[in-house]
């Protein structure tokens, strides 16, 4: 059994809460984990504010972590104490039809994630008056430590600094892969980038490592069209719905861009997004949505006639088992940028400072570190 410190979400739209939660050890196919960085991603905020619903509370948020094996269970193979690992929202089963085509990314299990226990279904977090404790993305990684399944869990070279490891389990393959695996941006393209945040300044460096020749960024954060230029971007557009379109159209001589990716909103920028996009073109979507919008409207004539198509992306729609060492590879020769993304960085006692500033959109990428 061990204590942790965790930042715990009990009630919506509440600040998380520091508590010491207690840890039970890992079962057969589960390791012990020391978390030593986690991003301060928009996804968990979602859930904090109650846009987007989890299963149970209290649950530990926090799922772009990177840390080292402390215990692994008697059933783990391939995973040993000491490992450098990364933790990976959506668990690889290795027994679904998914996981047996390779795509981890759409794994079965994935539909779990957001219910509160480990893969197995049962609970290794207790509070202090002994009830369960759930764990966002079968990870919880907004704490010292968490047992998590081998499943979660990805071990990565040692020569890579654990702030800038974390990225790589969320923002980083979300935006990048859906540049390269989802849309498949060719040399020469043109792409529009909606919402510069993690992902988005994911997307644009995607897009600048698959040769686009123009990349606009769009943000209503000043700011964030600066970063973006650092990133790849050619063009920045400070604009929303219509006024997005119109921008965008006339930077492409009317033909519109071949890629659009809608990073952020999708009730708000989908439509315009898809608008600024060419005839033949791709629209891919990366972001959540509120619970409460269950429908967009694109008029299907106008979806019919141009021969868009209109796509998901999770995960960058590549299994994270192929994509992070492959992402880490491209870090090592200069080729992606990490360190540029993270902003700022917090205590786990700060988290709340973090997401306000999220939220103000004075960060890029938060991250939460912790002392050894
Ligand atoms: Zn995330
Ligand atoms: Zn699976």
């Amino acid at each position: 059994m061990t204590k942790s410190l965790a930042a715990v979400f009990r009630e919506i739209g509440a600040p998380v809460s520091i508590e010491r939660i207690t840890l039970d050890p890992p079962e057969t196919t589960e390791v012990l984990v020391r978390i030593a960085a986690v991003g301060l991603c928009r996804t968990d905020y979602h859930v904090m504010r109650g846009e987007r619903r989890v299963a149970m509370r209290p649950m530990v948020l926090g799922h772009e972590a990177a840390g080292v094996v402390e215990q692994i269970g008697s059933a783990v193979s391939g995973i040993k104490p000491g490992d450098h690992v990364i933790l990976t929202f959506i668990p690889a089963c290795g027994k679904c039809h998914w996981c047996g085509k390779g795509l981890h990314h759409l794994c079965a299990e994935g539909a779990r994630i957001t219910q509160g226990p480990q893969l197995d279904g049962s609970y290794r977090r207790r509070d202090h008056e002994g009830h369960a404790v759930g764990a966002f993305c079968m990870i919880g990684a907004f704490a010292e430590r968490a047992v998590v399944d081998q499943a979660s869990v990805v071990v990565i070279d040692k020569d890579i600094p654990f702030d800038l490891a974390s990225l790589v389990a969320c923002g980083v393959p979300a935006g990048v892969g859906a540049a390269r695996q989802r849309a498949r941006v060719q040399p020469g393209d043109s792409v529009l980038v909606v919402g510069c945040g993690g992902d988005g300044m994911n997307v644009v460096q995607g897009a600048r490592l698959c040769g686009a020749v123009q990349i606009i960024a769009a943000d209503i954060v000043p700011a964030k069209l600066d970063w973006a230029r650092e990133f790849g971007a050619t063009h920045g557009v400070n604009a929303q719905g219509e006024a997005l379109t119109r921008a965008v159209l006339e930077l492409t001589g009317g033909i519109g861009v071949n890629h659009a990716f809608v990073c952020i909103d999708p009730p708000s920028t989908l439509l315009p997004a898809f608008r600024a996009t060419a005839k033949g073109g791709n629209v891919v979507v990366t972001a959540l949505t509120p619970d409460t919008v269950t429908e967009i409207n694109i008029p299907p004539l106008e979806l019919f006639v141009t021969q868009k198509a209109i796509m998901g992306a999770v995960y960058g729609f590549s299994s994270p088992r192929l994509q992070i060492p492959e992402l880490l590879g491209l870090y090592r020769n200069g080729a992606l940028k990490l360190r540029e993304l993270i902003t700022r960085r917090y205590r786990l006692d700060e988290i709340n400072q973090g997401y306000a500033d999220l939220e103000a959109g004075r960060n890029l990428r938060g991250v939460v570190l912790f002392d050894d």
